[in-house]
């Protein structure tokens, strides 16, 4: 893996370990629920096909099974996408800084959202902006 080449030589900075931890307990636990998702959505597809008479076709069914797996994976792998892009963030010594000010984003801020961008004064003006937008 990239950061663990880049940080092979750099010594121990415990900071950087408390947000990669907290970081990859993060992903854990997204990884986790996005199972627990799937298995229920397993079955669920699983009941509604015995229930079914198979005339309609498996091929069909198994597309709309599909289509309606697909958002809620794609929230899941959005958000494991931005952990790992957190962990570079972590090793290239730039995690926890807001994008947009600059500023140290609070710690327990961090630990709720390790994938966080924005301090929490920026991602309210962020959201804002965005409510507005939607509203037109
Ligand atoms: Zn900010």
């Amino acid at each position: 893996m990239r950061y663990s080449m880049k940080g092979i030589f750099k010594s121990p900075d415990p900071f950087k370990e408390k947000y990669r931890q907290m970081i990859l307990r993060k992903k854990e636990e997204i990884l986790h629920a996005l199972k627990m998702r799937l298995e229920e959505r397993i079955n669920i597809d699983a009941e509604l096909r015995s229930s079914q008479e198979s005339d309609l076709g498996d091929l069909g069914d198994l597309n709309l099974t599909n289509s309606l797996n697909i958002s809620f994976v794609d929230r899941y792998t959005a958000i494991l996408k931005e952990l790992d892009n957190a962990l570079e963030r972590v090793e290239e010594e730039i995690y926890g800084f807001c994008d947009q000010c600059g500023k140290k984003i609070d710690d327990r801020r961090l630990e709720v959202a390790p994938f966080a961008l924005y301090c929490v004064a920026c991602q309210r003006k962020i959201e804002e902006k965005n409510r507005k937008r939607l509203r037109r």
